[in-house]
């Protein structure tokens, strides 16, 4: 007979202390060591992913002038971002009600999903909008003055993504390049947190359902359904949470190719309800296939796994090497903005490990295993990481201190997706 807890029961093993909690990083390095996990050995896996998601926008609501200042809002930007006003009027109150799109943006450098990391590392916004009588009020606001800041996905935390390469000899412009995507085949770039992976460590949806409570960017979020384009074979989510709780670390903006998108993070904790569910948390990078598309057409030109690609987590930075060049490629080409091309610092908070600084770095200042991957015959390298796994792991060690600490308790689904 196949050995079953529920999350109650789980819970409340917590409570006493009892509860044994693993990462999905410890508990596949443990099983790739050759140790057995059984059923008896563990109660909860915490997961995670960090990396670039375009399905997200944010839910705001504020004041921007005096009561009676204007009937209704019409534009609004913020820092440069437009923003949607409405759906409520809010006639004559000086309260506007938006929705910021996190591919919108103010320019080539400055997107949505910038805008939301400043609104969380509590920095000042500019603020200016339009209204139906022709006026154009200026103001600014921060996180604490909004009372309402929500980030919603409606699509995000997919079963793990794909790798692209370009097959033909054109370069291209696209969001899954930082600089024209060359071929053929003369680079790869890739997305998804491999074993860390929070629907690989689920697939079937048996614990992830809608109300289960997740870490969204480092604040308690919930999932609230199954995202758009989610499908059996590719699932992902669709979730909320309050931006007031969120950490600048695990979000903000990434310049690609096709212009600026967003970086965001999700931690999900997999209760052990069953065997099966223990299975499949314990898939490790090499069982976890990874499709190769081409940038063209996104049609399959091979696969390969998650093994082939995830090698090293950090990039490094080694000062000694740098040759103080006139214009610095990193700072210009660095996606997260998080090289100081003058102190010639690394800002470690907006470092995604994305691995662009390896390519463009003069001095080869900067260091880090991206890998070749072998496919058809090829030896391609990969250029460019579109998830940071060194923060998806720090993510599923924070949500596993919450659940211990018992700040975070586990939440029993309403509905299955
Ligand atoms: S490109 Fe590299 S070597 Fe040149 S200034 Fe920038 S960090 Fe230093
Ligand atoms: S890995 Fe390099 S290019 Fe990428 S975010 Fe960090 S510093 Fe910037």
């Amino acid at each position: 007979m196949e050995k079953r807890r529920t999350i109650a029961e789980i819970n409340a093993k917590l409570e006493n202390g009892e509860g044994v909690i693993m990462t999905a990083e410890e508990l596949c390095n443990r099983l790739r060591s050759g140790e057995d996990i059984r059923f008896e050995d563990v109660d909860v896996v915490t997961s995670a992913t960090c990396g670039v998601m375009s399905g997200t926008y944010a839910i705001l609501s504020f004041q921007v002038a005096e009561r009676e200042a204007f009937e209704r809002a019409t534009t609004i930007l913020l820092n440069g971002v437009p923003g949607f006003v409405g759906p409520c009027p809010n006639e004559r109150l000086g309260v506007v009600d938006l929705l910021v799109y996190g591919t919108s943006h103010a320019n080539e450098r400055y997107g949505g999903g910038h805008l939301f990391r400043d609104l969380v590392a509590q920095k000042e916004i500019e603020v200016a909008v339009g209204t139906v009588e022709g006026r154009s009020i200026k103001t600014t606001t921060s996180l604490e003055e909004i009372p309402v800041a929500r980030l919603c996905s409606t699509r995000n935390a997919f079963k793990n993504y794909y790798a692209f390469v370009n097959a033909h000899e054109n370069a291209v412009s696209s969001i899954f390049g930082v600089d024209r995507f060359k071929g053929p085949f003369k680079e790869l770039t890739f997305s998804g947190c491999g074993e860390l992976n929070p629907l690989e460590k689920d697939p079937f949806r048996e614990t992830i359902g809608i109300g289960t409570k997740i870490l969204m960017n480092g604040a308690v979020g919930f999932v609230i359904g199954e995202g758009t384009r989610s499908s059996p074979e590719k699932p992902n989510l669709m979730g909320i949470a309050d931006m007031h709780g969120m950490f600048p670390e695990f979000l903000g903006g990434f310049r690609t190719a096709a212009g600026p998108e967003v970086f965001y993070s999700w931690a999900v904790p997999i209760p052990i309800v069953n065997e099966h569910v223990l299975e499949n948390a314990g898939k490790r990078d090499e069982e976890i296939r990874l499709g190769v598309l081409d940038i063209h057409n996104r049609l399959p030109v091979g696969e390969i796994t998650y093994a082939d690609v995830w090698h090293d987590f950090s990039v490094r930075f080694d000062r000694s090497a740098c040759l103080e060049c006139d214009e610095c490629q990193v700072a210009s080409s660095c996606p997260a903005d998080a090289f100081d091309g003058e102190a010639k610092e690394v800002h470690e908070d907006f470092c995604c490990n994305c691995g662009t600084c390896v390519q463009v770095c003069k001095g080869g200042a900067f260091s880090c295993n991206l890998g070749v991957v072998h496919l058809s015959g090829r030896e391609i390298p990969v250029t460019l990481r579109q998830s940071d796994r060194k923060k998806a792991v720090k993510l599923a060690e924070m949500l596993k201190s919450k659940i211990l600490d018992g700040e975070f308790v586990l939440a029993e689904p309403v509905s299955r997706l």
